[in-house]
């Protein structure tokens, strides 16, 4: 035969072969929906040892090694085992067809390779898009541009890719999925050439670092970092000169028509990615597939809080299997966490102990449950022991009827939830303290002196932070609606410079993000009490919220509403009574001293008092004021203004400067 026929009967067999997959994969297919619709488990092991040892035996007969069989079957029985997943996990499986998945870097990236590893077993299509960053990505799932994302959250030799983690933090996006991707670094070149031809060698930053070693035995060799590994090799190609050289993997060099140098140059040969799979929204997970859970927290400021956190997954056998700290934005000294543990939300376990963790953590978001590779392939999943706590959960038990007969539902922000009180850091000021807080400063912010000029005699006084409206929730169309943006800006400058964290009104859940970048407290105004969709948005924000009583609501629809922000992760909750409408006119409201005492009782939360609100008098400000700190309130709220016959909204409550001294100064042997 000469050499031309017997390629053509090569072309034949592999034509045979991938026939043969695609049949095998059509089997699969069939077990996984057997599967889905039979509830048998996932997992049969010693089928697939069985398998294995078949083909071994079977290849051994007809002449071939036995090795390169069982690694080809690994290969395809780890492909049918996320296929099965896949038909378990319907959100990413039957998405009817096509979904759009994005990667950061280009063609031949190692993140594209993951991506196409992982959605390869889907049975509709997948379309993958390169982005130039993880930021840009990520905002395409955001907005629908994409469906999934595949981010990668850390490396076996460089550690944790941090900007990934910070981006889910400030991000709303779930993880559904994680892929293990290897990486082997390879030289590539244009043609064959020796390698001390090499002159400039480029890729990306951190695979330079990983071949730091091999790449300073070149001599007389220039390297050059680039955004993605893939992109260095098609600039090796487009320049079509023979001295440059691309680090990057044999993929790539496939892709762009390079050749292999040399295989294997990172300095660590382990070397492997952990990516994560992002969505919009979080993944259903059968109970028969070995899943991962991840999570972000703030821990309460006490003592040993990280470690009771720990603990709670401890007791419930939940074993960790990454612990990641990053700062907190804004919060110098205080820290994130990022925990994931071999589990799956839809256990009862899992469940309940994300209800303890709840009670010890400050802010809490679930990232999601999704399949597990790192456990799982190395491991079978094996059935946890079950926890020595009670199954049923306190807090899911319905709470009590309280002996006054009234409707209650909210549970978190019950006092049986938690017994001691719940103190909110501020960037340093504790609200909720033995210490009452005073939060003062304009109704709206008007310009940039004057918020100056209440940051500077707020900071004076001993007051503990800066108010000012930039949104103005206005019962008329036609008045002051408030600056806006521009208006943050001032204040955040204002409230810098004097050295006191800010608090300002958000009205609309799109403003939420962007406010939460630059305030410190993020206040929910009177008549948005109920706004349930603003309400679950700054409950996903690691920002305090001041929420302001309702005009015509009760403490309990209160309590309810303040649960919605806590029910979604965020437990920074200050409650703020600022008078209530009753047929009283000689007041612009009525201020309802008795809801302090009663919400001592019913809820952990800070409470505080805004008198200027709940009068709407100049003059009877200060004698409600100390009304209030007298009935238990935590802290007050005040706005003042420096020239109030002309500001342009709320004049008529707003104390002068002078005014607002002397109550401080009234105030002081409380509040010091
Ligand atoms: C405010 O504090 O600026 C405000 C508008 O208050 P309320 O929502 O209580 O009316
Ligand atoms: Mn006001």
């Amino acid at each position: 035969m000469d050499l031309i026929s017997i390629r053509e009967r090569l072309a034949t067999v592999d034509e045979a072969l991938v026939d043969a997959l695609a049949a095998r994969q059509g089997l699969v297919r069939e077990v996984a929906r057997l599967k889905v619709e039979g509830g048998s488990p996932l997992r049969d092991l010693p089928r697939e040892e069985d398998v294995l040892t078949r083909v071994v035996e079977r290849a051994r007969e007809a002449g071939l090694d036995g090795f390169l069989v069982t690694r080809l079957f690994r290969e395809i029985l780890g492909h049918s085992l996320r296929t099965q997943e896949a038909a378990l996990a319907p959100g990413s499986a039957t998405a009817g067809g096509t979904v759009r998945v994005g990667y950061q870097g280009t063609d031949g990236a190692y993140s594209h390779s993951a991506a196409r590893r992982h959605f390869g077993p889907r049975a509709g299509e997948a379309s993958y898009h390169g982005y130039d960053s993880f930021e840009a990505m990520l905002e395409a799932v955001e907005g629908g541009e994409l469906d999934f994302a595949v981010l990668p959250l850390e490396n076996t030799t460089s550690g944790s890719v941090t900007s990934s983690y910070d981006l889910l933090a400030r991000m709303d996006l779930a993880l559904v999925g994680e892929e293990i991707q290897e990486v082997e670094h390879c030289l590539l070149a244009l043609e064959d050439v020796p390698i001390s031809r090499i002159r400039r060698v480029f890729s990306h930053p951190v695979a330079l670092s990983q071949c730091a070693r091999f790449l300073s035995t070149l001599s007389d060799c220039h390297v050059e970092a680039f955004t993605d590994t893939a992109m260095a090799a098609r600039r090796v190609r487009d320049e079509q000169d023979l001295s440059q050289a691309a680090v990057a993997s044999e993929e790539a060099a496939s892709l762009y028509g390079l050749v292999v140098l040399k295989r294997g140059i990172a300095d660590q040969r382990e070397n492997y990615t952990r990516m994560a799979i992002v969505a919009r929204q979080p993944l259903a997970c059968d109970l028969r597939v070995p899943c991962k859970t991840s999570l972000l927290f703030v821990t309460r400021h006490e003592e040993g809080a990280l470690l009771a956190c720990l603990s709670v997954l401890a007791d419930h056998h939940l074993s960790l299997t990454k612990l990641e700290s990053r700062p907190r934005p804004r919060n110098p000294w205080e820290y994130l966490f990022y925990v994931d543990f071999e589990g799956n939300l839809a256990e009862p376990d899992v469940a309940q102990a994300l209800r303890e963790l709840s009670a010890r953590t400050s802010y809490l978001k679930v990232l999601g449950s999704y399949p597990s590779r790192t456990t799982a392939e190395a491991r079978p999943a094996e059935p946890r022991p079950r926890a020595s706590l009670p199954s049923t959960a306190p807090a899911e038990a319905p709470p009590a009827l309280p002996a006054s007969g009234e409707k209650r539902a909210y549970t978190l922000a019950s006092r049986e939830h938690r017994g001691e009180d719940t103190i909110v850091p501020v960037a340093g000021v504790a609200v909720g303290g033995p210490r009452p807080v005073v939060i003062a400063g304009p109704c709206a912010v008007e310009s940039r002196e004057q918020v100056r000029a209440c940051a500077r005699i707020v900071k004076e006084m001993g007051g503990d932070l800066l108010r000012g409206g930039c949104f103005k929730p206005r019962t008329s169309p036609y008045s002051f609606q408030g600056l806006g943006y521009e208006a943050l800006d001032m204040l955040a400058e204002a409230g810098a410079e004097a050295g006191l964290p800010i608090v300002t009104e958000v009205m609309h859940p799109a403003d939420v993000g962007p406010v939460a970048e630059k305030a410190h407290v993020l206040q929910i105004g009177a008549r948005n009490m109920q706004n349930f969709s603003l309400l679950k948005e700054v409950g996903k924000v690691d920002r305090p919220v001041l929420l302001k009583r309702g005009m015509s609501s009760s403490v309990d629809e209160w309590l309810n509403a303040a649960e919605y922000v806590l029910s979604q992760g965020n437990h920074m909750v200050i409650l703020c009574e600022r008078g209530i409408r009753t047929f009283e006119t000689s007041t612009r409201n009525t201020l309802d001293l008795s809801a302090v005492p009663v919400l001592r009782e019913r809820t952990h939360l800070p409470v505080i008092v805004d008198p200027s609100h709940a009068v709407g008098v100049r003059r009877f400000i200060p004698p409600m004021a100390r009304a209030a700190l007298a009935a238990g309130a935590q802290g007050l709220m005040i706005e003042i203004h420096p020239d109030p016959e002309h500001a342009l909204s709320d004049g008529p409550q707003a104390l002068t400067f002078e005014m607002f001294e002397r109550l401080m100064l009234s105030l002081a042997p409380k509040s010091s």
